[in-house]
C-alpha cells in the first residue's frame, strides 16, 4: 500500500484488460486515477469500482490516435488534478491476423495510428505537461511482439517494436529534466486481445489459455493484474534509477 500515495495517474485503455487492472492497482497505492478510453461505458465502471473501493478517479473519453482528442485528455487531466505524476500508455489493438503479403494497408494504418502513434502523441502531451510540473514517469505497453517476430501479426510487431523505440528516445531526451520513461513488455495476459488472437489463430478451436500456456516457459499466461504490478511499481520511487528499458514479464517467453 502507498507506493504513489498523492500522486496522479493517467491510463489510457483503462476500460478493460491491463489498462483496468493498472488503474485499480494505482488507486490502491494511493494515487488519484484519470482513466481513459474510447469504450465509455467500460470506463465508467473501472472509474465505479475504484470508487466502491475508497479511491478517487475521473473517466474522459479520448481516442488515442487522434492528436485533439489527446490534447483534450491531457489539458482534462491536469484542470481536475493539478498535474500527471505517472502516465501509462496502454490502448491498443491487435488487428487481423494475416500473412504479410496479404495484409490489408488499413489494417497496418489502424494498427499503427493506435498503437504507435498514439503512444507517439499521449508522450508529447504527458512530458510537456511533465515539463511544466518539475517531472514525471512514464510507462508505455509494448509487449514481447516489441522484442521477437510473430508471423501473421506483421503491422502489430512493427507497433510494438517502434513504442519501444520511441521509450528509449524519449528517456534519453529528458532524463535530465526527471521524467523516467520505461516500456513494459508482456507475454500473453488474460484479456479480451488474447481471446480475440487465439479465435482468429484457431478459428474458435481452442481458448487462448489452450493455445498459449504452453507456449510459456512457465506453462500458463499472465494475469493483467501481474502486469499492473510491474507498471505502478516502475512509476513508483522504487524504480528511482530505472529509465529507457524494456522489460518482459513473460513467464520466460523471450528466453527461450
Ligand atoms: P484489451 O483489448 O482488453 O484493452 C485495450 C483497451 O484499449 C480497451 O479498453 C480498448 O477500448 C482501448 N482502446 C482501443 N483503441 C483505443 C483508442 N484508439 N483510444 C483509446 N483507447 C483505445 O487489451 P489488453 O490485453 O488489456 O491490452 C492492453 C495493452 O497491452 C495493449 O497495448 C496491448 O497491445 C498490450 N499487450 C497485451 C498483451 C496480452 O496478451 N493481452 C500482451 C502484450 C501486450
Amino acid at each position: 500500500m502507498g507506493l504513489v500515495t498523492d500522486q496522479t495517474a493517467l491510463v489510457t485503455g483503462g476500460a478493460a484488460g491491463i489498462g483496468r487492472a493498472t488503474a485499480l492497482t494505482f488507486a490502491v497505492e494511493g494515487a488519484k486515477v484519470v482513466v481513459s478510453d474510447v469504450d465509455d461505458k467500460g470506463g465508467a465502471e473501472t472509474v465505479a469500482k475504484i470508487e466502491k473501493a475508497g479511491g478517487t478517479a475521473m473517466y474522459v473519453s479520448a481516442d488515442v490516435s487522434k492528436p485533439d482528442a489527446v490534447k483534450t485528455l491531457i489539458a482534462k487531466a491536469v484542470a481536475a488534478y493539478g498535474k500527471i505524476d505517472c502516465a501509462v500508455n496502454n490502448a491498443g489493438i491487435e488487428g487481423k491476423i494475416m500473412p504479410f503479403t496479404d495484409q490489408p494497408e488499413d489494417n497496418f494504418d489502424a494498427i499503427i495510428g493506435v498503437n504507435l502513434k498514439g503512444t507517439y502523441l499521449c508522450l508529447q502531451a504527458e512530458i510537456a505537461e511533465m515539463l511544466k510540473s518539475g517531472g514525471g514517469t512514464i510507462v508505455n505497453l509494448a509487449s514481447i511482439a516489441g522484442l521477437i517476430g510473430f508471423p501473421g501479426l506483421s503491422p502489430y510487431v512493427a507497433s510494438k517494436h517502434g513504442v519501444i523505440g520511441l521509450t528509449k528516445n524519449a528517456a534519453l531526451e529528458y532524463a535530465k529534466e526527471g521524467i523516467r520513461v520505461n516500456a513494459v513488455c508482456p507475454g500473453g495476459i488474460d484479456t479480451r486481445m488474447l481471446d480475440s488472437l487465439a479465435d482468429q489463430a484457431t478459428s474458435g478451436a481452442q481458448s487462448s489459455a489452450e493455445m498459449m500456456n504452453p507456449l510459456h516457459p512457465m506453462g500458463r499466461i499472465g494475469t493483467p493484474q501481474e502486469v499492473a504490478n510491474l507498471i505502478v511499481w516502475l512509476c513508483s520511487a522504487r524504480a528511482a534509477f530505472i529509465t529507457g528499458t524494456a522489460i518482459p514479464i513473460d513467464g520466460g517467453y523471450v528466453a527461450q
